[in-house]
């Protein structure tokens, strides 16, 4: 007689109200072994007392339906299909702001498995990181391109709506305000401070070797190319500049 028939282990894992499509236990395994594989993950993992200091301590808790208590006892009690559960929403409330570590009496860091957890749903490519993500594209541009993440050009009435009509006093004669700094290297206006062809270079083999670039490329495409694009012209500026020194 075969087991397998009469198994209670669900092989699909689906929620009964919503459409989303259900789940295969085998990739809940996978997103489970991925947070678990992070070298940080024992480090920020000791145990748990369920007391609750975290959440009592937690700013996202007392806005958001998110706590840093029930984060912990998911990933403590390998809880596999609520850990794919909180990565469709949850996980993205909170704040970093790190009080819960200073507080765990465990010496957990429930903000830091959160961070495991969002950098593991990137790297599946969940929607859920995808939409987080969108609205920070042209930052993304700006910081992956320039090493800059916001720069003085982008403060402008189209770019912070939000501002209302306080915007109307940054929207000022930028180049001129930028020459007033003593300093040269802010006299930018498309970065916030100049950086030069090396440091750029250099940078992007940074996000090259840490998988920064892999992990963008899962979540947007589009923007990969566009910063891909930019990379290779600057590569070949810097070329062009050590050519001109060895003349
Ligand atoms: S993570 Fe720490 S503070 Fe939070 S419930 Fe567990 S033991 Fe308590
Ligand atoms: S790091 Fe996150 S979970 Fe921890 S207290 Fe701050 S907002 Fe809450």
């Amino acid at each position: 007689m075969s087991h397998a028939a009469t198994t209670r282990v669900q092989e699909y894992i689906g929620d009964p109200v919503s459409d989303s499509p259900p789940v295969d236990r085998e990739k809940l395994e996978e997103i489970f072994q991925d947070i678990q594989a992070d070298l940080r993950f024992d480090h920020e993992l000791n145990g748990c007392l369920n007391c609750g200091i975290c959440t009592a301590t937690c700013p996202a808790a007392h806005y958001y339906d998110f706590s840093p208590r029930e984060i912990v006892q998911l990933l403590w009690t390998e809880n596999l299909e609520a850990i794919y559960d909180a990565m469709q929403e949850k996980i993205w409330s909170c704040a970093q702001c790190y009080t819960c570590a200073a507080r765990c009496p465990f010496g957990n860091s429930p903000g830091g498995l959160v961070m495991l957890m969002r950098e593991t749903a990137i790297k599946h490519g969940m929607e859920s990181a995808k939409s987080v993500l969108r609205p920070f594209s042209r930052v993304m541009l700006k910081l992956i391109s320039t090493g800059n993440q916001l720069s003085p050009d982008m403060i402008n009435p189209e770019g912070f709506a939000d501002w209302g009509p306080n915007i109307s006093k940054v929207d000022a004669p930028l180049a001129t305000l930028r020459k007033a700094i003593p300093m040269p290297t802010l006299h930018t206006t498309a970065t916030a401070w100049e950086v030069n062809l090396k440091t750029s270079v250099e940078l992007y083999t940074i996000w090259e070797e840490t998988g920064v670039l892999d992990s963008l490329e899962t979540i947007d495409e589009n923007l990969f190319d566009v910063i891909m694009d930019i990379m290779d012209e600057k590569r070949d500026d810097y070329e062009d500049w050590l050519d001109e020194q060895d003349d």
